[in-house]
């Protein structure tokens, strides 16, 4: 056992040896991982962090893992997931749910209790905690709009709250560092009308469905959108919807996705993201940022 198995051991938090990250990401690409953890709540991560910077070990931390490519390689981290930081509460309007959370879990939630304002957020592939920390949004909504306050871990290991107006929202922006964890947050919504708010989120799944490569793995848009412009139709005017490097392909329904057409490895898909970059830049002067994160 290493001295951080041991810990994880002596103080009750889940862990696993050898995690493929192929198989806990949406991309479907990466290697193992010989490390994962999987705190219960704010204090088992507390835990970790303070034992990780008193011991020099490096860690990352992932939700549902729909915005991350994975290295093709074996890491030199341990992974602090967050799935088991599922708790859930609905007090009135509002909903206090766990990092680990799917966002989809909360709309139906939110569905069942009559609450309006997540609606536009359902079928967003990730966890709650990974969507505070993006700012995920779609068709008009995000985050920013409905976060009351949030409980995160901080890179010293302490825990903190944070109110709404100081996560320092941008667009698939927030104040948080990559040291810091999220581990609880409260979404305020209103009371609404439980037909609206299911045709709503009805309508989103079927537009999602038209426009968006959803039956091959991926990790959403790639880029960032530039302002004044779209990252897909720009990529598109440079006439590389289709284009592959191995099996990593520009989608041919949405080009702002990169699909894996079977075995796409991380080295195909960034040699792609650099093509597309660079003529994206040739042709109309805009440089494309990343959205999705290198693990
Ligand atoms: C098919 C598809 C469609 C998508 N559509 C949209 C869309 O419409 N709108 C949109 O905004 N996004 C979209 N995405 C991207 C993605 O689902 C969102 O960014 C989502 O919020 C990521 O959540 P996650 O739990 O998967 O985060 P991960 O991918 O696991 O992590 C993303 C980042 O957040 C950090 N992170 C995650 N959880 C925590 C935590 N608890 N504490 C600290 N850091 C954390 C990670 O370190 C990483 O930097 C889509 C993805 C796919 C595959």
């Amino acid at each position: 056992m290493t001295d951080t198995e041991m810990f994880c051991y002596n103080n009750s938090i889940p862990y696993q040896k050898n995690l493929s990250t192929k198989s806990i990401s949406t991309f479907k690409i990466g290697g193992l991982i010989s490390l994962a953890v999987y705190p219960l709540n704010a204090d088992q991560a507390s835990l970790l962090i303070k034992f990780f910077n008193s011991n020099n070990i490096k860690y990352k931390t992932a939700g549902n893992c729909s915005n991350i490519l994975f290295s093709d390689e074996n890491t030199d981290y341990v992974l602090i997931k967050t799935d088991n930081m599922n708790s859930l509460v609905v007090d009135n309007e509002r909903i206090i749910t766990g990092a680990g959370n799917l966002l989809s879990k909360i709309s139906t939630t939110a569905l069942k209790s009559h609450l309006s304002g997540m609606e536009n957020l359902y079928g967003i592939p990730g966890s709650v905690g990974g969507a505070v920390i993006m700012n995920a949004g779609a068709y008009g909504s995000e985050m920013s709009q409905i976060i009351e306050e949030t409980e995160y871990v901080d890179c010293m290991g302490d825990i903190r709250i944070v109110g709404g107006d100081s996560h320092c929202f941008g667009y698939r922006h927030s104040c948080f560092s990559d040291k810091e964890i999220v581990t609880k947050t409260t979404i305020k919504l209103n009371s609404g009308n439980y037909q609206n708010i299911r045709e709503i989120m009805t309508l989103v799944i079927a537009k999602r469905k038209a426009s968006q490569p959803l039956e091959m793995p991926s990790a959403g848009s790639v880029f960032k959108r530039p302002q004044g412009y779209f990252a897909g139709k720009l990529i598109e005017d440079c006439g590389l919807k289709g284009f592959s490097v191995g099996d990593a392909m520009v989608s041919t329904k949405h080009a702002g996705f990169i699909v894996n057409r079977g075995n796409a490895t991380s080295e195909d898909v960034k040699k792609l993201i650099n093509i597309i970059q660079s003529q994206v830049y040739e042709k109309f002067g805009v440089k494309l940022e990343m959205e999705i994160r290198f693990f």
